[in-house]
């Protein structure tokens, strides 16, 4: 029998929250960004969940051509562009729609005789001062964009720094925008998951959610996966492969962080942080345990985890354990743990089989 570990992809799942994405942005395409090997489900997995999708957006080179070579004709697009001469010459062979975010990107497009004219993002920073060019340069840019043969079209991009936080908000973002582009007749994607869902005024022509297709809310807790109609689209299962009898004063595991303040049992479960369960997860962070749901107990080592089965007597070997999933958010894990569910499901390792179910 294989150690069993599982991280099932829920098809039917990636599928709904697409579909739930695209009906809150009606008259919007939408890109499924798949970058990081689909936030962890397999870039393949989601592809063919959801191979109606308007486009793909994604950072890797390597994933745009696997895609094509999957047979997937929708637009794909990369998020940072391309990063030498080669890549270029190979978006154009493939159809590859490019981001040009400063001016080598810019150069390298004028520099080079293209097979075939590119669809050209031309991306802006509006506030998020990481990648883009100044806002206001827009419109001398797109002059130099539309005296170039290697651009087919110009579509305007910029990315939102804080659309998941309510308090901050895309206002200073959106201002700099239109101020910059206003006058200037193009097609314009802005939105993240977080704007799709928050904020209809930025879905223009297309917009980029990624994390929400997954089913983890951008907002974490604040605003629920489940209260968005967002489904988890991957179970990150194990079961427990040993039980331990506790007396008071007995503790758990590495650096012997919990101590039994009463007689537990506790059940050792295949998961750890080789696995991509977070390390930093600490005592009471959720489980659900034969579909109950308990807590993490001590810390987290390479392969395993303990989880507390005291007040659970059915358990024992061979009970399985879900990490998250779909009887428990990542969302929730995630806050747990001090982090946000894009890092757990990306963290996912290779060592994890996985299955589309
Ligand atoms: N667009 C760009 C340029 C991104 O970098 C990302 C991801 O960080 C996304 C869209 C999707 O964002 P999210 O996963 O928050 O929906």
């Amino acid at each position: 029998m294989p150690r069993p570990i599982l991280a099932t992809i829920h098809a039917d799942a990636l599928r709904h929250n697409y579909h739930v994405l695209k009906a809150g942005a009606a008259g919007s395409r939408a890109f499924a960004v798949v970058k990081a090997n689909a936030y962890g489900h397999g870039l393949l997995n989601v592809a063919a969940a959801i191979s109606d999708a308007d486009g793909f957006g994604t950072v890797e080179f390597a994933s745009a051509l696997r895609l094509r070579d999957a047979g997937y004709h929708q637009p794909i697009l990369l998020l940072e562009g391309v990063f030498d001469a080669d890549e270029l010459h190979g978006a154009a062979a493939h159809d590859f729609w490019l981001a040009v975010h400063d001016e080598a990107s810019l150069a390298r497009l004028e520099a080079q005789r293209l097979a075939a004219p590119v669809q050209v993002f031309l991306k802006l920073n509006t506030g998020m001062n990481r990648l883009g060019f100044p806002a206001e340069q827009a419109p001398a840019l797109v002059a130099r964009l539309q005296g170039n043969p290697n651009v087919a079209g110009i579509t305007l991009m910029a990315h939102f720094a804080t659309a998941d936080e309510p308090a901050k908000g895309i206002q200073a973002q959106m201002t700099c925008f239109n101020a910059a582009c206003a006058g200037l007749q193009l097609p314009v994607t802005l939105a993240n998951s977080a704007a799709t869902l928050a904020y209809p005024h930025t879905h223009q022509d297309w917009v980029r959610p990624g994390i929400a297709l997954y089913g983890s809310s951008p907002f974490g807790l604040a605003r629920t996966a489940q209260s968005l109609d967002l489904q988890a689209a991957m179970t990150l299962e194990s079961k427990i492969i040993g039980v331990q009898e506790l007396q008071a004063g007995d503790a758990v595991g590495y650096g012997a962080t919990f101590v039994a303040e009463r007689s537990m049992r506790i059940g050792t479960v295949a998961c750890g942080y080789a696995d991509g369960y977070p390390r930093h997860a600490p005592t009471g962070t959720p489980v659900v345990v034969a579909g109950q749901r308990s807590r993490l107990i001590g810390r987290v080592s390479m392969d395993m985890l303990a989880v507390d089965i005291t007040d659970l007597p059915q358990a024992g070997v061979d009970s399985p354990v879900e990490l998250w999933g779909r009887q428990l958010s990542i969302d929730e894990v995630a806050a747990a743990a001090g982090t946000i569910g894009y890092e757990l499901m990306c963290a996912v390792a290779p060592r994890v089989p996985m299955q589309v179910a």
